[in-house]
């Protein structure tokens, strides 16, 4: 019979807590105890603080460790998110289109694409094959308030409050027995094979371990400073590197409505996020240091909200995009910032911290043999980064933006992933569709197709398994790719782009059992009915 493995969390961040309530709902089930789970914090290190919107794989983790949606989403000052909204990213005149959650499909799928190409795109391309653009241009909620008359089939995620999500987990997690201290960890002590075998605190304390999960954030005190595991900086294709944040709360400014989604809009020298949440929006000015200080960043983002943000405080958050070279080493693997980090353009923070964290579960181990575990997780984390880092990258390629440094510097050549450039090659010769993204390999296999015949040495290959063609058409066809090819393929005489019948039905349905947003929030979570105020 499995002997229960002692795990010790190091830091109390959201990827702490997530990791901490995660894998105790998923190890220790009924009569069977895998996994015997502690928490150590820093009193001394705060948390980063932000990570606000999230996507749909939220509901996974929710789900699995079993909380109660109403309470969640209470606890933690939540809203529904179904898209993203990216404005002036491709010529900065006011111009905008949504990467939603929600896309309807038919037999036909892979055709809609193709079907809008030859079109004479007079309506966004998204807007043809989901509802959801509308129903956020609406500000409607995805959910009905009467759950037997339910509206149409909308996928969501939510934005939370940072520090209250990892707070509501903390909560969870010790009242199921999850050991916590909070305390400083000092020191790390390692056994002769080249594990970790404990941590000693500032109080004093010795904490031994099976298995260490670093979740101190940028610091990396474990797989970093103490097991020299290296940081692959991706800074050459992602170019921002820290943000200006400030919180603009209802009290103060409120326009009379809660948006239903995240909206990324670009500014000078990078973009802002504007994530509504129960009683405050977040702002963010996402920015390259390069091209823009944080002083200016300050101005320019206060100059954007208006007026009434010039006195509300601001906090700079730097970051580093890049990955650890191997998140699983030894005993001790990397969940959250400590592993790897991208920008928080399409919200895949928590995702990538969430996906460590189901992996580790699903790879968990049964003896003291990490090896091939540890091969197999490292390959689908560093996959999954560079699938992300590809899609984020795009972004920025296909800007057609000149008017500042920053935006001319994107549009260079090297500064496109070559796996980039391969797709978008490939796609200009055939537009993408669902068989573009495969790959099957485990440790074993033969590797004559690498340089060198050793380990795993082949380059990450993009699985699709979190943006498969779908995705990628929202954000090329919004970014107006192939127009100039479709010229040529399909001259000057287009058709009005097709919609889905479900689409419109979905359209026509939604304003009568959907109710507005910020509506949704008032009666079911107890929002405050805040007095429009505007300037
Ligand atoms: C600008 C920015 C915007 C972001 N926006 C989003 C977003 O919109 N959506 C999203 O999904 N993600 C986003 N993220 C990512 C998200 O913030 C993180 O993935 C998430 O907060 C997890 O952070 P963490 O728990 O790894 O680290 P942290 O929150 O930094 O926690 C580190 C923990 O380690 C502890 N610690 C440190 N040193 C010690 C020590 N010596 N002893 C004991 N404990 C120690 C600290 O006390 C703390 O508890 C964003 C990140 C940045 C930088």
């Amino acid at each position: 019979m499995d002997r229960s493995k002692r795990i010790l969390i190091v830091g109390g961040g959201s990827s702490g807590w997530m990791a901490a309530s995660y894998l105790n709902a998923a190890l220790n089930q009924g009569s069977i105890r895998r996994a015997e789970i502690s928490l150590i914090e820093s009193g001394d290190v705060p948390r980063i603080g932000v990570g606000e919107a999230t996507i749909p794989s939220i509901l996974h983790v929710l789900a699995v460790i079993g909380v109660d949606n109403t309470e969640f989403m209470t606890s933690v000052d939540a809203t529904f998110k179904q898209s993203i909204r990216y404005v002036n990213w491709l010529d900065n005149k006011g111009e905008y289109y949504h990467h939603p959650f929600t896309r309807y499909t038919t037999q036909h799928q892979t055709l809609a694409g193709e079907l809008w190409l030859g079109s004479d795109r007079s309506i966004p391309f998204m807007e043809t094959v989901s509802p959801q653009p509308i129903i956020c241009e609406m500000g409607l909620s995805p959910l009905s308030l009467d759950p037997d008359v339910p509206g149409p089939h909308l996928k969501y995620a939510y934005h939370i409050n940072a520090l209250k999500f990892a707070d509501y987990l903390t909560k969870i997690s010790t009242s199921r027995g999850v050991t916590h201290y909070v305390d400083h960890v000092t020191d790390i002590e390692m056994e002769e094979n080249g594990n970790i075998a404990a941590v000693n605190t500032k109080s004093g304390k010795r904490i031994e371990a099976d298995l260490f999960i670093d979740c101190t954030g940028f610091a990396a005190l474990l797989i970093e400073k103490k097991l020299g595991v290296k940081w692959v900086d991706c800074s050459q294709w992602l170019l921002c590197d820290q943000a200006v944040t400030m919180h603009v709360p209802y009290e103060h400014h409120y326009t009379g409505q809660v948006r239903p989604y995240t909206t990324a809009s670009a500014l000078s020298s990078g973009w802002v996020w504007d994530i509504p949440l129960r009683s405050t929006r977040s702002l963010g000015y996402v920015h390259s240091s390069v091209f823009l200080d944080a002083e200016k960043a300050e101005r320019e983002l206060r100059s954007f909200e208006g007026s009434h943000a010039e006195n509300l405080d601001c906090r700079i958050v730097p970051f580093k995009v890049g990955h650890r070279e191997k998140a699983w080493y030894k005993n001790c693997i990397a969940i959250g910032l400590a592993g790897s980090f991208i920008e928080p353009l399409e919200s895949t923070g928590l995702y990538l911290s969430d996906l460590a964290t189901v992996m580790l579960a699903e790879h968990f181990p049964r003896d003291n043999n990490y090896e091939s575990l540890a091969f197999r997780v490292n390959r689908i984390l560093n996959n999954r980064y560079y699938e992300i880092l590809d899609f984020i990258n795009m972004h920025y390629c296909l800007t057609r933006r000149t008017d500042t440094e920053f935006w001319r510097e994107v549009g260079r050549a090297e500064r496109m992933t070559d796996r980039l450039k391969a797709k978008l090659d490939y796609w200009r010769i055939k537009p993408p569709s669902r068989s573009d993204f495969e790959d099957q390999y485990f440790p074993g296999m033969p590797t004559a197709m690498t340089p060198t015949g050793v380990g795993d040495t082949r380059a990450p290959v993009d699985t699709g398994t979190l943006w498969d063609y779908s995705s990628y058409e929202a954000i090329l066809y919004g970014m107006d790719f192939l127009a100039d090819e479709c010229q040529a393929w399909y001259g000057d005489k287009r058709y009005q782009p097709p919609i889905y019948g479900k689409v419109l039905e979905a359209l026509q349905r939604a304003p009568k059992v959907l109710p507005r947003h910020e509506a949704f929030l008032r009666m079911t979570l107890g929002m405050a009915d805040y007095p429009s105020k505007i300037g």
